[in-house]
């Protein structure tokens, strides 16, 4: 529910990606001028600068730039990778989301490339805990792990 009522229609997604885009307000992409008019062509709102009428959108320089899904199946899909632990399966996301096994794919490994980039750079350091995750189980063709004789 609390997902739901921050992005669970498009225009609170518009918004939410909107204010994460241009912080500060608006900033044309071409020249850094910072005033627009915004009109819709089809389902996107389109961002015009003022001075030299540069239009862009949202999702211009996003993982979403290139795709045709509505940002709430975009939210959705990257609040359900989130949120679990073992992993989402193409299938299994493609059974909430109600789009095709190959539009869940796609989705999916766009959404784990971004995330894999934001981290690209960041190195633990230290002592280093996990907590609630699922490491070891058996190596492919290695058999059970041995026992201990005594
Ligand atoms: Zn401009």
């Amino acid at each position: 529910p609390d997902f739901l009522s921050q992005y669970g229609t498009e225009a609170l997604c518009e918004s939410a990606l909107e204010k994460v885009r241009w912080r500060d307000g608006f900033r044309c992409p071409q020249w850094g001028h910072d005033h627009c008019t915004v009109f819709r062509r089809g389902q996107q709102p389109l961002y015009q600068c003022s001075a030299c009428h540069h239009q862009t959108s949202l999702r211009v320089g996003t993982l979403f730039q290139a795709s045709k899904l509505p940002l709430t199946t975009w939210f959705l899909a990257i609040y359900l990778i989130t949120q679990a632990k073992n992993g989402v399966s193409a299938l299994a996301l493609m059974r909430s989301l109600g789009i095709s096994w190959r539009a869940a794919w796609r989705l999916k490994h766009k959404i784990l490339r971004a995330m894999q980039e934001r981290e690209a750079d960041r190195v633990l350091r230290g002592r280093v805990e996990v907590n609630d995750a699922y490491l070891g189980g058996t190596r492919s063709g290695a058999g059970p792990p041995e026992r201990d004789p005594s």
